[in-house]
């Protein structure tokens, strides 16, 4: 009935002109047939319909001008027009109650005319305001689409009527459209046991107490296994008399954010323990210090003031480390632009680190004199960063070796340690700020995996490159290029 009423609806047929003479076409025969048989015969007096008939087709030429537009409104005159005929013929009208076939034609064409220009702006007019409201429509239905959060909409029953492909995404499940966030389940949801559909909670909510449920976060494990972090906010949606028509759930991903974050918390409990361990020892060889002091023991005094010094440095280190970090984060990372040795730099740092490993030989292959341009302070900070890297990695290897070779308008200066080595697969990440190199055992190695992160970015700002070939247990060497000064 419902489909019925809706077929018949000149308003629900605008447009639609494919087959827009058939239907009035088979209805005014039909009706023009069943006035007949009532006139002929159940009335019995075939003057019973005459000319009324015509008068209900004019009304017809209307209705089907709405419906199927002007073709429609054509067929139903020209079947008004045979079928007044047909009567004259039929009936032997003798012109009294009747005005003549032509002058009725013609006034029935006027009508025709007159209707369809008026019905005809008016079906245009009804038909603009229906594409601007389509054109509005599909403007949200893009907006929404586009929107780079997760959205799903429900209807104030809690049944989703849109959601966005981001929502698809994130999700990882299409929940069907009229699916019911209330009394439904989707079968992925039964993963484990558990509930997983992080957005009905937020979304019943806000339709159950009217008021927006912001920022929620959860834990959602997809389909596909993945972990996520989402952050989820409802909003029920009320229609001018404040009545609840639906309800909006968004949906960010923040899996990337929390990540930092934890970076970051790890970060800094990595930093103070890093910061603590120089201080605990320098705490503990001053108060030896003091009690040599009593006893006048000078050896035992030259040997700890060295290792306070070699502490005071480290911690000097790890603050340059620190400080560097967020002057590059920030773009405030100065850099000088001066013509220098470099071969002086590396003589100067590898006595400065020979002094503090005793295990260790530093060699110096190539010691001629080489000029590049640069910053010298941050150069060396380079070669601190690599050298030191070469001791502490190689607690077994016994040598270490820098190199110096020219290629091309290019220096080339390259560490090599033979310490434990790095695999293939972490080659490509230890330069990365934070990253170190963790293996199935606790870590042995001190550290904040910053060095090569900022060495990388000194690098670079230099218009060098910076990168390492390396053997598992076998040893590194880590090299870099700098363009030599003309
Ligand atoms: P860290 O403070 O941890 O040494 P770096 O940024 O200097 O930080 O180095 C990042 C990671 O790269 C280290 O944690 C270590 O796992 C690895 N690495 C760096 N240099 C070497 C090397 N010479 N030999 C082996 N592994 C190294």
């Amino acid at each position: 009935m419902k489909r019925f009423l809706r077929y018949i609806n000149p308003l629900d047929h605008l447009g639609d002109t494919q087959y827009s003479f058939i239907f009035p076409l088979v209805t005014n025969v039909t009706l023009c047939i069943l006035s007949e048989i009532f006139a002929y015969g159940i009335a019995k007096n075939p003057m019973i319909v005459g000319v009324y008939i015509i008068f209900l087709n004019v009304a017809f030429i209307i209705y089907f001008t709405f419906r199927d537009g002007v073709v429609g409104g054509f067929v139903t005159t020209i079947i008004t027009v045979l079928y007044y005929f047909y009567i004259i013929q039929t009936r032997h009208y003798k012109g009294q109650e009747l005005s003549s076939g032509i002058e009725t034609t013609f006034f029935l064409t006027i009508i025709y005319l007159l209707l369809a220009s008026i019905i005809g702006w008016l079906k245009q007019t009804i038909d603009r305001l229906i594409e601007r409201e389509a054109n509005e429509k599909k403007h949200l239905e893009t907006i929404i689409q586009q929107l780079p959060v997760g959205i799903l909409i429900t209807d104030e029953k809690a049944k989703l009527t849109r959601r966005n492909k981001q929502a698809d995404a994130i999700l990882g499940i299409k929940i069907p459209i009229g699916f019911s966030f209330g009394k439904d389940t989707l079968i992925e949801e039964k993963i484990d046991a558990k509930p997983i559909l992080p957005t009905k909670a937020p979304l019943l909510k806000a339709l159950h107490t009217g008021k927006p449920v912001i920022g929620k976060e959860y834990t959602y494990t997809r389909n596909d296994k993945k972990i996520l972090a989402l952050r989820v906010s409802s909003a029920p949606i009320h229609n001018k008399k404040k009545k609840i028509i639906a309800a909006v759930s968004i949906i960010t991903d923040i899996t990337h954010q929390k990540e930092l974050e934890r970076q970051k918390d790890d970060f800094l409990s990595l930093a103070s323990h890093e910061l603590k361990t120089p201080l605990t020892s320098l705490k503990m060889f001053i108060d030896l210090q003091k009690n040599q002091l009593k006893k006048k023991e000078i050896n035992k005094l030259t040997y700890y003031n060295q290792r306070i010094a070699d502490q005071t440095d480290k911690l000097k280190e790890l603050v340059n480390d620190l400080l560097s970090v967020s002057r590059i984060q920030t773009g405030k990372l100065k850099f000088n632009n001066e013509s220098f040795d470099i071969t002086d730099v590396i003589v100067d740092t590898v006595e400065g680190l020979q002094a503090t490993a005793a295990n260790h030989t530093i060699q110096i292959i190539d010691k001629k004199k080489y000029i590049v341009k640069g910053d010298k302070y941050r150069i060396y900070q380079v070669l601190v960063n690599l050298i030191s890297n070469a001791i502490k990695y190689s607690p077994n290897g016994k040598k270490i070796v820098v190199r110096t070779e020219k290629i091309k308008q290019n220096l080339v200066i390259s560490v090599q340690d033979f310490g434990i080595g790095i695999s293939k697969e972490q080659q490509g990440k230890i330069f990365n700020k934070l990253y170190q190199v963790s293996d199935s055992t606790e870590r042995t190695f001190p550290g904040l995996g910053l060095g090569l992160y900022i060495s990388k970015e000194i690098i670079v700002r230099h218009k060098g490159k910076i990168w390492v070939e390396s053997r598992k247990d076998k040893g590194s060497t880590f090299f870099f290029t700098l363009p030599l000064s003309k």
